[in-house]
């Protein structure tokens, strides 16, 4: 594989990478990859040299994070072209039987419900693409006034639901404006905000946009699960996205393609339909120089879920969470695919490192 990549640090290094290759292991590569992460210490490496590049087998999808808290954001050159900014966020607990659900079928919402136990803190990410077509956001995370008491309006069911459920930590400063307003990108310069689906944590920080064109998913705004409508802006109108199967995924054709539509954003940026967590469920594909990055949103929580196949016990349908991870599989062996969930504590490291999925 000789394809490039390029990372660029806030110091204004540069580290050339090579895809799925062990990685640079110069005293210059951890410090521009420490400065992108935006740490406050600089003396404080996270692991030598990265001995994690070759991608890890291991099943153990309930190991805590190893990200540190101090780990706000990367920023990543991912060809001369496009940028793309990991932007965490906050953080989230779910029920261990949320995280992961075995055992018998009828008990995977009741199961939730009456847990007392949190799992792990879980970073909440969401992706700003630069690109010449445009700059995209996908999904815009959570916002410090969800802990309000009248956040949810009229719908208590709503907010007793998500509040029983669900524990969010928003630090100020990494909400979506905050993360802009370092950037020194404007809001109303986002082109366009790509939804992969209606939960809260995945849209409470529209409330900070002008009215940029909102790409919702339609089948997710017809069978809503879990989503909690009156925690929207009042100005939503999105713009409803279909999949068509004649849609090529850049060099991949329409017939080659596993999840066999989508839909086409921008020159390499495309939809394509991911069911399983919610009906309506859609993860975000940016092909560039022959390797597809893939936003998932909540497809699995970790990349080791999918590779394990386990299922969250957040599902509207398993069946089709497996025949998910199965097309992911797929087109891992189609093209080289870095694999991004909205929770998983190694997603910005593995934009970072340029880290595939490998099945
Ligand atoms: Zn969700």
């Amino acid at each position: 594989m000789n394809r490039r990549q390029f990372i660029r640090s806030s110091i204004g290094a540069d580290v050339s990478l090579s895809a799925g290759i062990a990685l640079a292991d110069t005293a210059l590569a951890d410090h521009a990859l420490i400065e992108t992460l935006g740490r406050k210490e600089a003396n404080t490496i996270v692991s030598p040299l990265y001995p994690s590049i070759m991608q890890t087998t291991t099943h153990d999808t309930l190991k805590p994070s190893v990200l540190h808290e101090s780990e706000r954001w990367v920023t990543v050159h991912i060809s001369e072209r496009v940028r793309v900014h990991a932007l965490r966020s906050g953080w989230v607990q779910v029920r261990p039987p949320h995280r992961e659900h075995t055992g018998i079928e009828a008990l995977r919402l009741p199961s939730i419900l009456l847990s007392n136990q949190w799992a792990e803190k879980l970073p909440v990410w969401m992706w700003l693409i630069e690109h010449p077509d445009g700059t995209f956001l996908v999904d815009t995370g959570e916002n410090t006034h969800v802990h309000e008491p009248n956040y949810f309006g009229d719908a208590k069911g709503d907010a007793w639901v998500n509040r029983r459920i669900l524990q969010l930590d928003i630090p100020p400063e990494e909400e979506l404006v905050s993360h802009l307003q370092r950037l020194g990108i404007a809001e109303n310069k986002i082109d366009a905000v790509i939804l992969t689906h209606g939960h809260l944590d995945h849209t409470d920080g529209l409330r900070f946009l002008p009215t940029p064109e909102i790409l919702f998913p339609k089948t997710e705004w017809e069978k809503p699960f879990g989503v909690a409508k009156t925690t929207f802006p009042s100005w939503l109108k999105p713009r409803f996205i279909t999949h068509d199967s004649r849609t090529a995924l850049g060099e991949i054709s329409a017939n080659d393609n596993p999840f066999q539509s989508a839909h086409r954003i921008a020159s390499g940026l495309y939809t394509i339909p991911t069911p399983g967590h919610t009906l309506g469920h859609q993860s975000v594909l940016l092909i560039e120089n022959g390797t597809a990055y893939c936003f998932a949103g909540d497809v699995s929580f970790t990349e080791k879920q999918l590779l394990a196949g386990g299922v969250a016990g957040i599902c509207v349908s398993p069946d089709a969470a497996r025949e998910t991870y199965s097309r992911f599989k797929t087109l891992a062996g189609r093209i080289p695919l870095v694999y991004m969930p909205s929770h998983d504590a190694e997603s910005a490291q593995r934009l970072q490192k340029n880290s595939m999925l490998f099945v």
